[in-house]
């Protein structure tokens, strides 16, 4: 892409908001016990004509900045729900998890919100887990009430790239999350590392101590996969196992990855899939 002024790219991204011309893609994450499916995690996409493919890391904060952050979620989060229906009626009844600027949790019937979204849509609230991050601006903490307010509607709150940036140890025993996910700078490096490694088993430790699923994400190889697995961690998310995909692609994803698993796994204690797929893991 070349560079351009901020402003035409805010505009660009306004119209393709508008005009319905941002997607969402859907990463599988799976339970290391067994290999079984236990969400997928929605992350929107843009492609402009002009712009070319813009990542959300470049237009997520932009949206954040120029006012259209909620316009962003809401289409979003409806699109996503609108997908696991479809979804459902073939047959994959599993979790979504939903990225979440904090920006979003500063407005107070935020959770009313998302529970009137899923309620119109006739989609169980405990099929949803929100993914948050914690930055400088925007601690966690400030937004205690909104958090649990979501947590008493039944919906998931992860907290994301945990083990870098803002994000303490001290915030995971406060807030009402349900699951942390380590940052994927920490499992590339645990395979080498040791002091990775150690730092990973202490975030695997410390969920488990206090009562929540712990998430690894950017597995991209076998041994990542086999070393977590051996750490105790519950669930994996990444390249290894899955890129984000296309809606209609997540069907045939399954069935591909019911062969795979076996082999990613091999002698390491983990066991075959299990055809009982209880998706939820709070
Ligand atoms: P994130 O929530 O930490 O999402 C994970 C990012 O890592 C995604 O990038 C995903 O495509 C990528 N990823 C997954 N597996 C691997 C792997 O094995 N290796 C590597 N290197 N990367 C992997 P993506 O889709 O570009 O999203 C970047 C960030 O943008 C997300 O980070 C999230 O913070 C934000 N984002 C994405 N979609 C949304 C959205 O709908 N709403 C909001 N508010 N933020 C979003
Ligand atoms: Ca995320
Ligand atoms: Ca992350």
């Amino acid at each position: 892409m070349t560079p351009r002024p901020e402003l035409a790219l805010v505009e660009g991204f306004e119209r393709a908001l508008i005009n319905q011309r941002l997607h969402m893609v859907y990463q599988p994450k799976v339970r290391l016990r067994d290999g079984a499916l236990t969400r997928v995690e929605a992350l929107v996409r843009w492609k402009d004509s002009e712009f070319g493919s813009v990542p959300p890391s470049r237009f997520v904060p932009l949206a954040e900045k120029h006012g259209l952050i909620e316009e962003l979620t809401q289409w979003g989060l409806r699109t996503t729900l609108r997908q696991w229906l479809k979804w459902r009626e073939q047959g994959i009844d599993t979790s979504l998890a939903f990225n979440i600027s904090a920006l979003s949790l500063e407005q107070l019937d935020f959770p009313d919100l998302v529970e009137r979204m899923c309620r119109a849509l006739d989609v169980p609230t405990d099929r949803l887990v929100l993914e948050l991050t914690e930055s400088a601006t925007q601690p966690l903490i400030k937004l205690m009430d909104t958090l649990t307010r979501f947590r008493i509607k039944g919906i998931g709150l992860a907290i994301d790239d945990f083990g870098t940036g803002y994000s303490s140890l001290m915030q995971l025993r406060q807030l009402p999350f349900t699951e942390v996910k380590i940052d994927r700078f920490f499992v590339g490096d645990a395979v080498n590392s040791q002091e990775s490694r150690l730092i990973v088993k202490a975030i695997i430790d410390l969920a488990h101590g206090l009562g929540l699923t712990a998430t690894a994400e950017g597995v991209e190889t076998r041994e990542q996969l086999q070393s977590l697995g051996e750490l105790g961690c519950d669930v994996a998310q990444g390249y290894l196992i899955s890129h984000p995909l296309e809606p209609d692609a997540l069907m045939p994803w399954k069935q591909e990855f019911r062969g795979r698993w076996p082999g990613l796994i091999e002698d390491k204690g983990l066991a075959l899939w299990s055809y009982a797929e209880t998706d939820n893991l709070r």
